[in-house]
């Protein structure tokens, strides 16, 4: 298949993990890409899709900083002449208990996780709404958008965010063309549940490497957790014209783990 040929898709946060998975498939599927991200890497990891022959660049930008999220945008366009396809991606974790969760948690996970989104949607809206020829938004949230886990109070109330910044602004532009849709992905095997201090804090010893990630998938329906490759077939189908007429939607993909 070939459905994005000629369009040009932005992937926060998409230098690595489901972000990368993504933009691998829009790749291979005809789509430019501009890759964003606060990872040195992001220029690499760009060119590596350029193997599935089209263009794509890496960009550094930090999506809290809206300067920067213009400039990205701006570069989009003028690189490759508009943006079709955003994804805003870009997400941060950090696990404590209550006890230890520090206000500086609660004001970083919402700050990339929510505002983030809110600055990239933002952004992509108004050059789409310039271009006339509409456009797709695709948020990433989360499970606990759902259903919210132990000990990531602040994580669940940033993707809690996430689906409704996606079911407002779909209301708001909905006569023109442009989607926005949202994807809860369980648990994906990514770096974002890598053993370190700033994701699990004082938690980190209580679980040997891959004992938690074993743990969780006894609960998955599937009994696996997912990849980022399973988070990349949604996307590529929220972006294409088969999914022209669903907007405001929240989909999961999680093997199942949650049913609502
Ligand atoms: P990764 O940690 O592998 O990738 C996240 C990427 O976002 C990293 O490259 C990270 O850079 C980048 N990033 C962080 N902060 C910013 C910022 N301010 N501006 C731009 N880029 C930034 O995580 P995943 O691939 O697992 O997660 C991708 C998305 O999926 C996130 O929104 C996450 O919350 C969500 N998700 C993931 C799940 C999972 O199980 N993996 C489950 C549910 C949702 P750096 O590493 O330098 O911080």
């Amino acid at each position: 298949m070939n459905r994005f040929s000629g369009k040009t898709a932005i992937v926060t946060g998409g230098n690595k993990g489901i972000g990368f998975a993504m933009a691998e498939r829009f790749a291979a599927e005809g789509a430019n890409i501009v890759l964003a991200s606060v990872e040195e890497q992001v220029e690499d990891a760009a060119s590596r899709l350029c193997d599935c022959g089209v263009d794509a660049i890496g960009v550094l930008c930090d999506v809290t900083d809206k300067a920067a999220v213009q400039a990205l945008y701006s570069l989009a366009e003028e690189t490759f002449g508009g943006v079709d396809i955003s994804v805003q991606n870009a997400g941060v974790i950090t696990i404590a208990r209550i006890e230890d969760l520090a206000e500086w948690q609660w004001d970083a996970t919402m700050e990339v996780n929510t505002k983030g989104v809110f600055l990239c949607c933002q952004e992509a809206i108004l050059r789409m709404r310039k271009a006339g020829r509409g456009g797709r938004l695709i948020n990433i949230a989360s499970g606990q958008a759902r259903d919210g886990f132990i000990y990531t109070p602040h994580y669940a109330a940033s993707k809690f965010g996430v689906v409704g910044i996606t079911q407002s602004l779909a209301k708001e532009v909905a006569l023109e063309g442009i989607t926005v849709n949202a994807i809860c992905p369980g648990i994906i095997k990514t770096d974002m549940w890598s053993y370190n201090d700033r994701v699990w804090g004082a938690l980190l010893g209580e679980y040997g490497p891959g004992e938690l990630m074993d743990a969780w998938a006894q609960n998955i329906p599937m009994k696996r957790v997912g990849e980022g490759k399973d988070v990349a077939g949604l996307a590529a189908f929220l972006a294409s014209e088969d999914a022209d007429y669903i907007t405001g939607q929240t989909i999961n993909v999680d093997g199942g783990l949650i049913m609502s």
